[in-house]
């Protein structure tokens, strides 16, 4: 830009004019911001509750997602950034049990100490009678893997407000993921293996709808495939050969790691 005597006019002081304006003035340009409510910041402003002190936000929490280091240096100048863990949790008759569902809400839920193979075993029983090797619909896909009590208690009114549908209405095909590693504290790496040199968008679903539905967990989800090249394929979704599973350096290195 010539323009280093003109003064930019900046309208708003949420997120987007504030950046633009502090890069504007970083990079020496002059700019008058002008903000119509009495505060700045717009839908990510904060206040101290002054019984408190504690700081609240005004229109609702906010989480910064990001794995761009530029992001984090910028945001970092102005404030310091909390990690945040988020943790959802399920309230299932009147109790309070971990979600997604994991060893630790099985023992509360059936009420049993259970170790992971007793717990397999109880669910494969609880499955057994719904088996089915083509589910129509997402209703019959998780009554097959988990039965019903599991279903209906954790999984039934959970997928309806995610998508705003009966689950018996959703589709399964193409929501499936091979392998989902999950550490003790919640993260998740999810894994795909498709016998193709070529994946399109729709091979990457499954693990987008993880990325997606639990982006706080999610750590990398992979693609592995006969192609030969390790590949972003969006937010820390890898396309990743599959013969990289025994070839050292072929492991995506993204900074979120
Ligand atoms: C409840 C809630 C939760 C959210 N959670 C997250 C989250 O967790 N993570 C995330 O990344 N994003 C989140 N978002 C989205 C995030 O708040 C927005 O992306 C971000 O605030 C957009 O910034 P902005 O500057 O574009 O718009 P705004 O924040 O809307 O700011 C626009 C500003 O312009 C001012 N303005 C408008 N018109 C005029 C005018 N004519 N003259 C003068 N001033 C004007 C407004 O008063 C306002 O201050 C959330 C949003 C909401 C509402």
């Amino acid at each position: 830009m010539k323009e280093k005597n003109s003064i930019f006019m900046v309208v708003g002081a949420g997120l987007t004019g504030a950046v633009i304006a502090r890069s504007l003035a970083d990079g020496g340009y002059r700019c008058v911001v002008i903000e119509k409510s009495d505060h700045v910041a717009g839908n990510c402003h904060t206040m101290r509750d002054l019984a408190t002190g504690i700081l609240m936000h005004c229109y609702g929490p906010h989480t910064l997602h990001s794995d761009n280091n530029e992001v984090w240096d910028f945001v970092s100048r102005f404030a310091e950034i909390r990690p945040y863990v988020h943790r959802k949790q399920a309230w299932v008759n009147n109790v309070l049990y971990p979600f997604p569902v994991n060893l630790t809400a099985l023992k509360m839920f059936f009420g049993k100490q259970l170790d992971e193979a007793r717990a397999a075993e109880l669910l494969a029983g609880k499955a057994r009678p719904y088996a089915t090797r083509r589910p129509r619909n997402f209703e019959e896909a998780a009554l097959a893997a988990v039965g019903p009590e599991i279903y209906r208690g954790f999984y039934r009114g959970y997928t309806k407000k995610q998508w705003g549908r009966d689950p018996a209405t959703l589709p399964w095909k193409d929501l499936g993921v091979d392998i989902v590693i999950e550490s003790t504290d919640g993260r998740v790496v999810a894994i795909e293996v498709k016998a193709t040199a070529s994946p399109d968008r729709r091979d990457f679903r499954g693990l987008e709808f993880i990325r997606d539905n639990y982006p706080d967990r999610f750590v990398r989800g992979v693609l592995l495939y006969t192609g030969e090249q390790t590949l972003p394929f969006g937010d820390r979704i890898w396309a990743m050969p599959i013969d990289g599973l025994w070839r050292w350096g072929a492991v995506p290195m993204d900074p979120s790691g």
